[in-house]
């Protein structure tokens, strides 16, 4: 174990010398440290701020070879050609190698030639691997995606619960655990699966305070892209996310026609097609790519000025993700999502027509959860985000367990987001609610959202007439709201869960328990004034 008081120089010599940076981020000298003294550590840090030189440069200080489990083969190389290049002496095994390469590694790994051995997960099941490595000098275990342990999270992986075994094979081998997923559930599955409980916390750098986050209501939501690139972003370099293939390539064709420069990107195009696109985006400038989410992995082009979404993604985890990909040269830039009722009820309907198991369509209906309350929420969008993730302003190592408030993070607001930039209106909903909820009821909990509002706003209508809705008491009473508005009420009872959408049945809308209170009245509902012109556009930034 390498003295404390000559390891600090020696980690900021190997910074400087080896790396050629100047400083440490935020806290990678305290990372660093722990793990230098033989500390475990777990660290929560978003892509792009600084996770691997807190395993690289330990490994180095160390005595041995900082081994790093690593799922995703690609980043494995790219990594391992970026190490060579600052003279640093590392491989990797995965599948990839031939047997004769496989060969020459496992020699340099005995010959104590290597400083980092990168490893895909797989191998550690193999006896082989597990020999090997009680034969050489191991500095440290550094297990890269931490995430992939754990169930909670969407990328989970057989092979990491092997990774349990590292630490009861060598348990005075310091381990480091890393992720960019911090929710608090994946945090505490990670801990616990992977023995960790000795292990310091540090999560930080989730704030982005260059990224301005705008969620508008879909009204056209194709127009309002527009309109937003035009005034905000002309010629910039942005990323326009969508659900759906389809409408992937119709928006980019819209897009071109309306004299943009856009190219399309998804998983149905040939391999050589989205190479080609993705290439162009990064070296030229002022392209703007419209993707699904098969888009961004291992994309770090710093100018990207907005990122913008056509449809809701599925967790906070991944629009934070997402909207990470904007602004990483850290000049301001734009997060703008245009969100609306029909989002929720596709997203809902697919997670229930998934075939997964129930556990996890739990998780996953929670997440959605929260990603409609940031949506929804009239308070400052940025605190939001920064609580889910649990990340303390300036924070030094958290304490697990706590659940930080909104309050820990930006007592003020942010001052760079929607809501903070123009307060959100609220207004009592609660008597059109009990009539939304009414009229559910009343026509049978059988129909879905525009035959409802149809009934409220007592149209005269063909169906409606079939059913001898027209002679409902809720027929006609809703005509102090239009259409959108009712939309508007419509979206804010499934985001809150007073109403759910059946999907066996074409989403009809069926009240829940939850619901019972507000028809009782035993509850006030305020709802959020939605705002059909983007004013904000005004404040947009000065070019
Ligand atoms: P992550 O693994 O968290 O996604 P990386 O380790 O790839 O992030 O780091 C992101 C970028 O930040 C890299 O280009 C890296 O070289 C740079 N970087 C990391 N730490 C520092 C530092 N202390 N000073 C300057 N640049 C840094
Ligand atoms: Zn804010």
């Amino acid at each position: 174990m390498a003295p404390v008081t000559l390891a600090r120089p020696c980690a900021l010599q190997v910074l400087r010398t080896v790396f050629g940076y100047d400083s440490f981020r935020g806290q990678q000298q305290a990372i660093i440290q722990c793990l230098i003294t033989g500390d475990d550590v777990l660290v929560l840090m978003p892509t792009g701020g600084g996770k691997s030189l807190c395993y690289q440069i330990p490994a180095l200080v160390r005595d041995g070879v900082g081994i790093v489990i690593s799922p995703l083969i690609a980043l494995m190389q790219d990594q391992v050609s970026a190490l060579h290049q600052v003279g640093v002496k590392a491989a990797y095994l995965n599948s990839t190698l031939s047997l004769e390469q496989v060969r020459q590694t496992e020699q340099a790994l005995l010959d104590g030639d290597l400083d980092l051995l990168y490893i895909a997960p797989e191998r550690l099941s193999n006896g082989r691997t597990q020999a090997l490595f009680a034969r050489c000098k191991i500095a440290l275990f550094a297990i890269d995606e931490a995430h992939c342990v754990s169930q909670w999270g969407h990328d989970f992986r057989a092979d990491y619960l092997l990774l349990s075994v590292l630490h009861e094979q060598f348990p005075t081998v310091p381990r480091i655990a890393l992720t960019a997923t911090a929710d608090e559930r994946t945090r505490q599955e990670i801990i616990t699966r992977l023995a960790l409980e000795n292990a310091q916390v540090f999560v930080s750098g989730f704030d982005r305070p260059n990224i301005r986050y705008r969620i508008v209501q879909k009204d056209n939501a194709r127009q309002q892209l527009l309109r937003f690139i035009q005034t905000e972003h002309p010629g910039d370099t942005g990323i326009i996310y969508c659900l759906s293939r389809k409408k992937v390539e119709e928006t980019a064709e819209w897009l071109n026609q309306k004299g943009l420069r856009a190219l399309p990107y998804h998983a149905g195009m040939s391999n050589e097609q989205r190479q080609k696109h993705q290439h162009r985006f990064l070296i030229e400038d002022g392209l703007i790519i419209v993707a699904t989410i098969a888009f961004g992995m291992g994309i770090d082009k710093p100018n990207v000025r907005f990122v913008g979404h056509l449809d809701l993604p599925k967790s906070i985890e991944a629009y934070y993700q997402e909207t990470g990909r904007a602004g990483r040269d850290g000049l301001p830039a734009n997060a703008w999502m245009a969100y609306g009722l029909q989002d929720v009820l596709t997203l809902r309907q697919m997670l229930a027509s998934s075939t997964a198991d129930e556990t996890h369509k739990r998780v996953e209906y929670h997440k959605l959860e929260a990603m409609l309350a940031l949506c929804e929420t009239v308070s400052c969008r940025r605190q939001a985000l920064l609580a889910y993730f649990g990340d303390v302003q300036g924070g030094t190592s958290a304490a697990i367990g706590r659940t930080p408030k909104a309050a820990d993070h930006l007592p003020q607001g942010c001052g760079n987001c929607d809501t903070c930039l123009e307060p959100v209106a609220t207004w009592d909903g609660t008597v059109p609610a009990q009539q939304a909820l009414s009229c559910i009821y009343r026509t049978g909990q059988r129909f879905g959202v525009n035959y409802l509002i149809d009934v409220l706003l007592g149209k005269s209508d063909e169906r409606i007439r079939q059913f001898g809705h027209d002679k409902q008491s809720t027929f006609g009473i809703g005509k102090a709201l239009d259409e959108k508005q009712w939309r508007s009420v419509f979206r804010q009872l499934v985001a809150r869960a007073l109403v759910e959408v059946d999907f066996e049945s074409h989403g009809s809308l069926k009240l829940t328990e939850a619901c019972r209170s507000v028809l009782r009245g035993e509850q006030t509902l305020m709802l959020r004034k939605d705002t059909q012109t983007t004013k904000s556009k005004t404040k947009g930034y000065e070019k």
